[in-house]
């Protein structure tokens, strides 16, 4: 199948084409570079450099490339960023995705697998959390996401392009190959494993005033080759809809530091910080609707498995990509 995937220089991105090559799709990766790497891309992908902001860079590809579907993960995605600069996340995030449907309807691509979050429920009323929650995003980052979800199920109702939303949790671990570099880093297991390397000083925990077994917050650790596999599982015709994507096991914030120095062997210093504004308490995924209807089957739950492998990445690539 040929697919375009918008944001494939990304962390996600760069393991779900990898993964999409290697299953013998004829794979487009479409990424402005902006905070995505060019070596991150698979050298069996074709690359297209372009903006989704600009409404002429992505309606050319589509119409040049004629993919059957677009795996759309080209987005801002630090929470506690978007809390003190909103406005970027909303143009790039929200218009992006706005010129893509647009773009995908002129070029008659009937396919969207979007990269959604379980940011967009906010604080959730029950744990695990399935996807007939309300959707009340607390942060800028969840609320750009949502907006994109209600663009494109009106771009599903009315022009018949088949979406699928794939709620992710916290998306951690790496391949052989590709690995988590954001820069700045904001997300905890890269910036934990950073002490262990000697690149950072010491961890801080934001909040330890939560009402969790040891006052920091609960996520739900979820390996990215599980990840993209459920992306291959949702090309097929006639999957549509939102579907959560978790394991089910809540780990605290102090948790997963443990787990790290386990893993590491690093002591790992850790100072206690204010709250991060847009944090919600705890997030835990209910993912019976992926396993049932995708047929999705994770195969790398164990939290240490996960570590070590994004350990044994940085250990590669101490630089990121920057080598
Ligand atoms: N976190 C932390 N220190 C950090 C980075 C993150 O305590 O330096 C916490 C953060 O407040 C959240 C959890 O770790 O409770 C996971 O945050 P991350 O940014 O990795 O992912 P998010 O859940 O925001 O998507």
């Amino acid at each position: 199948m040929k697919i375009l995937v918008a944001g494939g220089a990304g962390y996600i991105g760069s393991v779900t084409t990898q993964m999409l090559c290697d299953a013998g799709h004829d794979v487009v990766v479409f990424d402005n570079l902006e905070r995505g790497h060019q070596p991150a891309v698979d050298p069996r992908a074709k690359f297209m450099q372009g903006d989704l902001r600009y409404k002429e860079d992505i309606k050319s590809a589509l119409l040049a490339e004629r993919p059957e579907a677009v795996i759309h993960f080209a987005a801002y995605i630090e929470v506690g960023e978007s809390m003190v600069d909103p406005m970027p996340f909303f143009e790039n995030n929200v218009s992006g995705s706005l010129n893509l449907m647009t773009a995908m309807v002129a070029s008659g691509c009937k396919k969207l697998i979007f990269s959604s979050t379980c940011a967009t429920y906010g604080t959730p009323d029950r744990i695990p959390m399935d996807e007939t929650l309300p959707q009340k995003p607390e942060s800028v980052y969840g609320e750009s996401k949502l907006l994109c979800e209600k663009i494109f199920q009106w771009g599903e109702k009315i022009h018949g392009i088949e979406c699928v939303f794939l709620r992710y949790f916290n998306a951690c671990g790496a391949t052989e190959q590709y690995g988590e570099a954001h820069n700045p880093e904001s997300h905890l297991i890269p910036l934990v494993l950073q002490v262990a390397q000697g690149t950072r000083e010491k961890i801080f925990i934001f909040g330890e005033d939560y009402e969790t077994r040891d006052g920091t917050c609960v996520r739900d650790y979820i390996h990215i080759k599980d990840l993209a596999q459920a992306h291959i599982l949702a090309l097929k015709p006639g999957i549509a809809g939102a579907f959560n994507l978790g394991n089910g096991d809540g780990y605290t914030v102090k948790e997963v530091i443990d787990v790290c120095r386990k893993v590491t062997g690093h002591a790992i210093p850790a100072e206690m910080q204010p709250r991060r504004a847009g944090d919600c308490t705890a997030l835990v995924a209910d993912a019976t609707k992926a396993k049932t209807v995708l047929g999705w089957d994770p195969q790398h739950a164990d939290l240490s498995e996960i570590v070590e492998s994004a350990w044994n990445w940085h250990r590669a690539h101490p630089n990121g990509y920057e080598d």
